[in-house]
């Protein structure tokens, strides 16, 4: 059942085919064609911000091996263990990391080919690549439609207790932008997570799809993840900071009602970019959600290459954390044992506001949604000195483990009870 819907998500007829590459062929010269040719230029040339880039991390210790849920996983990075020497000696140098740059995990031949010879070029690609591209030309001409959804979802939901107040978010991200920068609009939240909408709040009536997202196995790290898009991607919703308008503005109002009354106008541009700097607490680095996220997308990416080693071995496989505000970008390559994570959360919005989304961080989003036909496979074999995250030497024989984790699995662990000696074979030790 799953196995035919997955095909007839991926493969379309003929007639799909014609009316989705004549739809290709409309944009040519277009606006959206335009945006995307810059952008896209931006992205595969640029190294430094507000371009991408990666961290390589290293894993000095984490529980792995110890069958735990997501909620109950830690991961201690190699990175904050010289940080705390650092901290405690109270001197020496700033460790180093590795940084990789998203142009160098890209297939650039169909980027430089887009930008040369517009939307022509693509048809010559395979047709999840320029479907993918047709994706991403539909977002932009319907963007504003999408914005102004998000912006109402967002509103909703900062009306709603903070135990339901994400998953509205979620469901209206998936909804409105993840689902929609993939060819087949794919997505599944939580069906066991009950403060989901059954409907997107925007007012546009969509239903919320709900499926099984469970990752991983009893023998690994497991748990069901907040959204899966097209059967491939983790997405898990970060704390979304209470909004900065209300509670900021009774602050402010607490501690300097006078300068409140003397307001101009270019003082409440810059209170909104105050409110907006309040609002961005790198929740989506913050160390606990960290770990969280490090180790769904190593399940994932363990789970997903075991699901369709043919098609998905050698890939970078992503995993998103995403809040009102920001996202953020963790890539996990089993087979070559590279962990990546994006350097810092990247805004949804240009600063500032929550009317325009930015066009540089979705193209980001766009490009791993759809990275079996955009980023390099084996790519990390041709890094020099790139790192391995030490997982795969860490776990040794319990690695196995991890290479046959599932998809979909309906576990239901239940905590021990029995006393963990029962089945041990005690022996007298010789004195
Ligand atoms: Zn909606």
């Amino acid at each position: 059942m799953l196995a035919s819907r997955r095909k007839m998500a991926t493969v379309i007829t003929t007639r799909d085919h014609d009316q989705k590459s004549a739809r290709l062929r409309e944009f040519c010269e277009s606006e959206e064609e335009d945006i995307a040719r810059k952008l896209l230029e931006i992205i595969s040339t640029e190294s430094e911000f507000p371009v991408p880039s990666f961290l390589n991390l290293v894993i000095n210790n984490s529980n792995a091996s110890a069958g735990k849920s997501f909620s109950d996983a830690w991961i201690y990075l190699q990175v904050c263990h010289e940080i705390q020497e650092i901290v405690h000696k109270k001197y020496g140098r700033y460790p180093k990391v590795g940084l990789v740059y998203l142009k160098d995990l890209l297939d650039l031949s169909v980027f430089e080919d887009f930008r040369t010879y517009s939307v022509h070029a693509l048809m010559s690609y395979p047709e999840g690549c320029w479907l993918a591209f047709l994706t991403l030309l539909e977002f932009l001409h319907e963007k504003e439609k999408h914005e102004e959804a998000l912006e109402k979802v967002i509103a909703e939901a900062k009306l709603l207790p903070s135990g339901v107040r994400d998953q509205h978010i979620l469901a209206g991200f998936a909804h409105h932008l993840f689902s929609q920068l993939v060819p087949n609009n794919m997505y599944e939240v939580d069906e066991h997570e009950k403060s989901f909408p059954v409907e997107c709040v925007c007012g546009c009536k969509a239903k919320i799809c709900r499926g099984n997202t469970s990752v991983g196995s009893e023998r690994t790290w497991h748990g069901r993840v907040d959204t899966i898009v097209n059967d491939m991607i983790a997405v898990t919703v970060g704390k979304t900071p209470v909004d900065g308008s209300k509670e900021d503005d009774d602050e402010d109002e607490n501690d300097e009602p006078q300068r409140k009354q003397r307001k101009t106008e270019s003082d409440c541009d810059s209170d909104t970019e105050v409110n907006y700097n309040k609002r961005h607490k790198c929740v989506l680095l913050e160390p606990k959600f960290l770990e969280k996220i490090l180790a769904k997308s190593i399940t994932n990416g363990f789970a997903q290459v075991h699901r369709d080693k043919n098609n998905l071995s050698g890939f970078f496989i992503p995993t998103f954390g995403v809040t009102s505000d920001h996202v953020s970008i963790c890539l996990y390559d089993p087979e070559s044992d590279c962990l990546l994570h994006i350097r810092e959360e990247y805004g949804l919005w240009f600063p500032g506001s929550r009317k325009k989304l930015n066009e540089l961080t979705i193209i980001a989003i766009w490009i791993f949604l759809n990275f079996t036909v955009l980023t390099r496979r084996r790519v990390a074999a041709v890094f020099e000195d790139i790192d391995k995250s030490g997982l795969h030497a860490a776990l040794k024989g319990y690695l196995t483990h991890y290479r046959e984790a599932k998809l979909k699995e309906n576990f239901d662990i239940q905590p021990t009870v029995e006393s963990p000696w029962k089945y041990v074979h005690a022996h007298p030790i010789k004195s």
